[in-house]
């Protein structure tokens, strides 16, 4: 078996390797492309979800080698959508305009780690489903991740 070093995700042990970005299994890593392809292939459901898919499976795999920039800019995407209720669509700019700043603090992955993982948006019987999941999912890390919230404020701010 393989346990994602990210999430926790334990899946069947595959033959690929993952050696991009993100403190993840190649295993978990397949989990998360095949569910950004079902958002891909239903545009409602990617305008409702997918910039929280993606924010959310970035910072649950911080750590490793995964850089500071990247675990803040999407930690500050959570922040924006869980927190401030935004849509995840109206997200994307703020990010890019945040992505402008220089310096980024290096924030540990919280000791509790959320209790849902990517494997459990896999599979959704609908895209109803799917979004439904995705939102529990991203809520579930965004409470994991209390110990950074005044930080993720201040760059969703800034
Ligand atoms: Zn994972």
């Amino acid at each position: 078996m393989s346990v994602c070093p990210g999430c926790g995700l334990t899946l069947p042990a595959g033959d690929t390797t993952y050696d991009r970005k993100f403190n993840a299994s190649a295993e978990c890593w397949a989990t998360f492309e095949t569910v950004i392809a079902a958002e891909f292939q239903n545009p409602a459901l990617f305008g409702q979800v997918h910039q929280l898919t993606v924010d959310a499976y970035a910072v649950q795999h911080a750590g490793g080698g995964h850089p500071d920039k990247s675990v803040c800019i999407h930690l500050a995407g959570l922040q924006l959508t869980m927190e401030r209720g935004l849509r995840p669509v109206d997200v994307p700019p703020r990010l890019q305009r945040l992505a402008r700043r220089t310096s980024w603090p290096h924030l540990e992955s919280p000791a509790t780690r959320a209790g849902l993982t990517i494997g459990d948006v896999a599979g959704a019987e609908s895209a109803g489903a799917h979004a439904e999941r995705v939102r529990a999912w991203a809520q579930a890390v965004w409470s994991a991740w209390a110990p950074h919230h005044a930080t993720a404020r201040e760059l969703a701010a800034g």
